[in-house]
């Protein structure tokens, strides 16, 4: 608890004891079920994903599941999204061009 800036950081409470939660309250915790969900199965290699006496469980998101469920995680530090390097390339201008070459 910060008192001189008037922002209140409650800590955990439940399965991840002693780590800082937005989902924490003065009630227990907030998040649907009262308790945080372990990593699943896509998390293995994340450097999110800490060990607690508890279990294992992702220190930014309570159920990570849900995170892999439309795709990867977006919060994933093992995962890299594919850019694509490809040129645009205008049709008319690829045609003239194979044109000259014969
Ligand atoms: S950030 Fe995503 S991939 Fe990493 S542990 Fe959390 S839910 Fe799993």
């Amino acid at each position: 608890m910060i008192p001189e800036q008037g922002v209140v950081v409650m800590v955990c409470s439940t399965v991840k004891a002693g780590t800082e939660c937005a989902f924490m309250a003065k009630e227990g915790c907030g998040y649907s079920g009262g308790t945080c969900l372990p990593v699943v199965e896509q998390c293995e290699g994340c450097q999110r994903a800490a060990e607690f006496p508890t279990g294992k469980f992702c220190s930014s998101y309570p159920n990570p599941a849900i995170k892999w469920k439309a795709g990867n995680c977006n919060f994933a530090t093992h995962t890299k999204l594919e850019v694509q390097d490809k040129q645009k390339i205008n049709p008319l201008k690829a045609s003239k061009r194979n044109n000259k070459k014969k």
